[in-house]
C-alpha cells in the first residue's frame, strides 16, 4: 500500500496557473504583485488591517518578539504544549521563556497557571514583556480568560495562529485577537506556500517596521544605509503565487479536515479508553490534525505506542502529540508553572493521518487497523 501521511499538500489546480503568470511577469523575487494579493486577501479573510507575507512562521514570530523589543533579560511567556518553533525566537533574542501548562478542556495553556505565573514573576520583579498564546491542532484556546489577564497586567498577547488558518472564537477568526498574530504556510499545514508564513496586526506602525526588518533594515537612502540589524525573511512572488491558489480553497480544506475528524470520532469513539480533542461550543477549529487520545488503564491492551506501530506496519503515518517544551532537553533549566496535563496528553495522545486530500478508502483502512484486536 502506498504510504499515507500524516498531513501533506493539497494542490488546489490553480498553483500552475499563477506561477506562469508570476513566471511571465518576470516577478519572480523578491516581491511582486502576488505578494501583494496574497497579504490582502489573507489580511480580509483573518478580519485583520494588515498581513506581512514571510519566510516561515518562525520568521514571523521572531519579527513579532522584535517588534515589542524584547531582548537580553526578558521574559516572554509560552505554552508548554507546542512545537518547538514557538519558542526558539524567544531564544533567538537572548530572552528567556517560561513555560505554562495546558487546561483539560482544549489542551491550551491553562489561564488560571498563567496568571499565577504572571503574578509570581511580577513578585519577584520580573514582569513578562510578552505572552504567546497558541490554538493547538488548530482549536481556539480560551481567549476571553487569556486577554482579560493580559489586559489586567498589560502584557500584550502575540497569537501564534500557525496550526489554526479558519478556526473561529466567538464568531472572530482566529488571527483576529493578538496584539499580533501569525501563520505558518509549511508544507503539513492547512494550506501551504511550500514554506512560508505571515504576520498579521491591526497596527500600521508594527506593520511597517515588520516589512523594514524583513528587508534587510534598509534606511531611506538611495545608497544602502543600515540603523538597524535586519533580516531576510521575505516570501518569494512564486510562494505567494502558490499561497494565492491554495487560499482559495480554504474553506474547502476546513470542511475536509472537520470531516475527517468526524469519521475517526465516528467509527473510533465506542472503543474503551479513546477520546478525542474538544471543541467547546463557541469554538470552531479547523481540525488541522485529528488527535486521538489512548487511555492505558482500560485494560483493553491499547497505549499510544502500540496503534502507533500498527499504523506504522500498515504504511500509515501517525505522531505522537507535541512532547511538552519544558521536557524537552534543550529547555531543561527554563522556568515552569502547572502540573501534569500536557504531560498526560503527551503520553496518551497520538495525531492520526488528517490531510484535506485523505480519501474514504484511505480513512477506512486506518479505522480498521485500529479496530483490529490488538496483538499485545
Ligand atoms: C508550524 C508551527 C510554527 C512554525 O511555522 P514554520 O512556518 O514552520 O516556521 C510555529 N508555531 C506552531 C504552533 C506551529 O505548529
Amino acid at each position: 500500500m502506498e504510504k499515507i501521511w500524516l498531513s501533506p499538500p493539497h494542490q488546489s489546480g490553480n498553483e500552475l496557473r499563477y506561477i506562469q503568470q508570476a513566471l511571465e511577469s518576470n516577478y519572480i523575487a523578491p516581491l511582486g504583485p502576488h505578494v501583494d494579493a496574497f497579504e490582502q486577501k489573507l489580511a480580509s479573510y483573518a478580519g485583520v488591517t494588515h498581513a506581512t507575507a514571510l519566510s516561515s512562521g518562525t520568521a514571523a514570530l521572531h519579527l513579532a518578539l522584535k517588534i515589542l523589543d524584547i531582548g537580553p533579560g526578558d521574559i516572554v511567556i509560552c505554552p508548554t504544549f507546542t512545537f518547538t518553533a514557538s519558542a526558539n525566537p524567544i531564544t533567538y533574542l537572548g530572552a528567556t521563556p517560561v513555560f505554562i501548562d495546558s487546561e483539560e478542556t482544549t489542551w491550551n495553556m491553562c489561564p488560571n497557571v498563567l496568571e499565577d505565573a504572571i503574578r509570581h514573576l511580577i513578585q519577584k520583579g520580573k514582569r513578562p514583556k510578552a505572552v504567546i498564546g497558541i490554538h493547538i491542532y488548530g482549536m481556539p484556546m480560551q481567549l476571553d480568560e487569556i486577554l482579560t489577564i493580559c489586559q489586567k497586567y498589560e502584557i500584550p498577547l502575540i497569537e501564534d495562529a500557525a496550526e489554526a488558518l479558519g478556526s473561529v472564537y466567538k464568531g472572530k477568526k482566529a488571527g483576529a485577537f493578538g496584539l499580533m498574530s501569525i501563520f505558518s504556510f509549511n508544507g503539513n499545514k492547512i494550506i501551504t506556500t511550500s514554506g512560508g508564513g505571515a504576520l498579521l496586526s491591526g497596527n500600521e506602525l508594527y506593520t511597517r517596521k515588520a516589512r523594514f526588518l524583513a528587508s534587510q533594515a534598509k534606511d531611506e537612502a538611495q545608497h544602502y544605509q543600515h540603523s538597524e540589524i535586519g533580516y531576510n525573511y521575505r516570501l518569494s512572488n512564486i510562494c505567494a503565487a502558490i499561497g494565492l491558489a491554495q487560499l482559495e480553497v480554504i474553506e474547502d480544506r476546513v470542511k475536509r479536515r472537520r470531516e475527517n475528524f468526524e469519521f475517526y470520532k465516528q467509527e473510533l469513539r465506542h472503543i474503551p479508553g479513546i477520546s478525542f480533542q474538544n471543541e467547546p461550543a463557541d469554538c470552531f477549529s479547523n481540525r488541522w490534525l485529528t488527535c486521538m487520545l489512548i487511555d492505558p488503564k482500560t485494560g483493553n491492551g491499547y497505549n499510544r505506542e502500540s496503534i502507533r506501530l500498527l499504523l506504522e506496519k500498515e504504511n500509515i503515518e501517525s505522531r505522537p502529540l507535541w512532547k511538552p517544551l519544558h521536557l524537552q532537553p534543550v529547555f531543561k533549566d527554563a522556568l515552569y508553572f502547572g502540573g501534569n496535563v500536557a504531560w498526560r496528553l503527551f503520553e496518551v495522545g497520538l495525531c492520526l493521518p488528517s490531510g484535506s486530500n485523505l480519501g474514504i478508502t484511505d480513512i477506512s483502512a486506518i479505522t480498521a487497523s485500529i479496530k483490529m484486536p490488538p496483538r499485545s
